[in-house]
């Protein structure tokens, strides 16, 4: 069967669905979603299609809602629970390369759901007596090869489970795309991680030396209690925090930071900025409006937003928000949208100055 295998927040498989379809369609590529509410993944099924030119057409680094994607090999379902390693041998038969093993590396994985998540300890017990197997087999390259295709063993229940495979220029490296981030003692809030995780993902190594230098300039819009102006602040940029609400002391006496009481959708800065982030919890958007009016009139280079989705149609509202900022930005803009896996009911954006010639996910592409 061809087709993909993507991962989502538990809860999100229909904005999934959704964003799957409209941008597999406007590529010219036709399938449908097959997912189930909570559960955590979807599948997007292309019977007869070549499934190479439709994870081509559907970029992981351009989707907002997956955390991972996929090729779909195969579906083992109703297998024998005393020897799950010979079915999947049989099914990756046709998979032996001629000359080197098929597979750089393996994971074996469960969605991330209620109902799948019992399933962790099996997913340990099964790699480790798969990888055995799989080199055995010459399906697996002797030591992980992580530049070349990696075999993901999905679990959906002891006897049900989904073979697949992952293109590591084009997928996320983290098992379950979940990246492991710790919430640092002196963090001021648990929002830390959203804006750590959005600069360890959204951005790549060269990018983050590039862009986040020590003395640089950032504004942090509704940064009580402080977490995100702390990430900023630790990088060594000076932060200017506006926000009603109080900091947390220790950020004010670390220094660097400057906290104004005033409204976030009416504040500018004296002179233009590096950064601008934002975090304030109102209608997505309204914050798309404010954050276009910020790269229209220059007072920022770069910026990274959340928008809040609590309400139905999450995924239409996702697509007119970032419509309407890059329409209102009215220059070229890189975005790169993504649910990260600390984002709960909401997604963060980061926004770029484009560079000419590079593709990816360019505004217009949406
Ligand atoms: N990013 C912060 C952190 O890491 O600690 C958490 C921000 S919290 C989710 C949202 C904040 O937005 C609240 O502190 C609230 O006071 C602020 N806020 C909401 N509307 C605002 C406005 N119009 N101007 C300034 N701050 C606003």
């Amino acid at each position: 069967a061809s087709g993909l295998l993507c991962y989502c927040r538990a809860g999100f498989e229909p904005e999934l669905a959704a964003e799957l379809g409209e941008r597999a369609a406007a590529a010219g590529q036709h399938g449908y979603a097959a997912t189930g509410r909570g559960s955590g993944y979807v599948r997007f099924l292309a019977p007869g299609a070549d499934g190479a030119a439709l994870s081509r057409a559907l970029p992981w680094r351009s989707l907002v809602f997956a955390r991972q994607k996929l090729r779909l090999l195969a579906t083992l379902d109703g297998i024998d629970t005393s020897d799950r390693v010979t079915p999947i041998l049989a099914a990756l038969a046709t998979q032996a390369g001629a000359t080197a093993p098929a597979f750089g590396a393996l994971v074996v994985e469960h969605p991330d759901s209620d109902a799948a998540r019992p399933l962790a300890g099996l997913a340990r017990a099964l790699g480790n007596a798969l990888r055995p197997a799989l080199r055995k087999a010459g399906l697996l390259a002797a030591k992980d090869e992580p530049r070349r295709p990696r075999l993901h063993v999905c679990l959906l229940a002891g006897n049900h489970l989904l073979l697949a495979v992952a293109d590591p220029a084009d997928a996320s490296a983290w098992p379950m795309g979940v990246p492991r981030l710790r919430l640092h003692r002196d963090a001021p809030s648990r929002s830390a991680l959203k804006l750590d995780e959005a600069f360890q993902t959204l951005l790549d190594d060269d990018e983050r030396t590039r862009l986040l230098r020590a003395g640089m300039t950032a504004a942090d819009l509704g940064a009580a209690p402080g977490g995100w102006t702390w990430v900023l602040q630790r990088a060594g940029l000076h932060v200017t925090s506006v926000d009603n609400g109080p900091l947390r002391q220790h950020v004010l006496d670390a220094g660097g930071v400057e906290h104004l009481r005033e409204d976030g959708f009416r504040w500018q800065p004296p002179r233009a900025l590096d950064w601008m982030v934002c975090d304030m919890v109102e209608q997505p958007r309204r914050v798309a409006s404010r954050m276009a009016t910020w790269f229209r009139e220059g007072w920022c280079r770069q910026a990274v937003f959340n928008l809040k989705l609590p309400m139905k149609k999450r995924w239409l509202e996702t697509s007119l928000c970032l419509e309407l900022f890059a329409r209102e930005a009215g220059r070229p803009l890189e975005l790169r949208a993504r649910q990260l896996y600390h984002d709960r009911e909401e997604i963060t954006v980061l926004a770029l100055p484009a560079r000419g010639g590079q593709a990816g996910h360019s505004a217009a592409g949406r």
